[in-house]
């Protein structure tokens, strides 16, 4: 898309259910799926089939994309809330993405939690992933308490790209992070950079010392498995293991959203 879509367009969109979520599994080193990552994306009459960063990766904060987030975080409970009754799948995790704007108010909290208990979805269950490229030293006008109070109910959250940002280590220390994501550029160079290697190797044993979660995306081949594996990484993402997954579409009270079932994840 050569321009950014206008707020009309967003919000027309959003009344016409053009949104719907895909998901790509998330492994154990054991090639055991252990959870989802929920990836929006937009079926346009007009542009076609687009990809986030098209239109809410940097986006700036707008009424649109707040009431965008909003539907994805009714749309990933209410599947989490469907996990729970599933004897193999209530363990999963659903990981969800989301821009710091939408941690700004305590209304924003109060939503998040609201939105788990109306669907029997376990907090626990639930990380968000906030994008360390985002972070500017002050945390852009959002407060960590906010942050803190959901860490309180259970809710997990995790640093995405981690590596590209700032990479403040005071982040670690600062924030409620359960894990941490690398970014995909990392494990794109993995086999063929030793520099690589060791900035993967570090971050790893950074993530072990303050028992983080270390979680890799990206990953493509066998290969860039077996060595983050033996470099002791907990969870894996990619094309390797699936891509996200196919859709399967079920009324969802007054709106339709995307859902897994277990044709798509195996
Ligand atoms: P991300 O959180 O880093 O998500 C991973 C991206 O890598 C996804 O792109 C996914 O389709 C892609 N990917 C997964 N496995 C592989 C692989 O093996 N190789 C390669 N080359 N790529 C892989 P996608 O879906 O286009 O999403 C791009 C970004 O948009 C996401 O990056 C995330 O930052 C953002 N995003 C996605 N969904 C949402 C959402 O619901 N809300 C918000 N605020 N941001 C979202
Ligand atoms: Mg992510």
């Amino acid at each position: 898309m050569r321009h950014s879509p206008s707020e009309d367009d967003l919000l027309s969109a959003l009344e016409q259910r053009e949104f719907y979520l895909v998901y790509q599994p998330i492994f154990n080193p054991d090639s055991c799926i252990v959870g989802a990552e929920a990836l929006l994306r937009w079926r346009s009459p007009q542009y076609g089939l687009l990809f986030p960063g098209d239109f809410i990766k940097r986006a700036r904060p707008s009424k649109s994309i707040l009431r965008i987030s909003a539907w994805v975080m009714e749309a990933v409970c209410h599947q989490l809330g469907q996990w729970a009754c599933d004897p193999v799948k209530r363990s999963w995790t659903m990981s969800v993405n989301i821009r710091s704007h939408q941690l700004y108010t305590e209304q924003a909290i109060t939503f998040i939690l609201e939105t788990l208990q109306r669907y029997g979805a376990d907090p626990r269950r639930l990380y968000l992933e906030l994008s360390e490229t985002e972070f500017l030293p002050g945390f852009n006008g959002f407060s960590p308490t906010h942050l803190h109070a959901l860490h309180k109910q259970g809710i997990k959250l995790a640093l995405d790209n981690f590596g590209m940002g700032y990479s403040f280590l005071n982040h670690l220390k600062k924030l409620p992070v359960s894990q941490i994501k690398i970014d995909q550029y990392f494990v794109k160079n993995l086999l063929s950079d030793g520099n690589e290697q060791k900035i993967v190797d570090i971050m790893s044993m950074l993530a072990g010392l303050l028992k983080l979660e270390v979680a890799a995306k990206g990953v493509e081949t066998p290969e860039q498995f077996d060595y983050l594996k033996k470099a002791g990484f907990s969870l894996f993402q990619g094309y390797f293991f699936g891509h996200p997954a196919l859709l399967k579409w079920h009324a969802l009270d007054s709106m339709e959203s995307a859902h897994i079932s277990s044709s798509d994840i195996h």
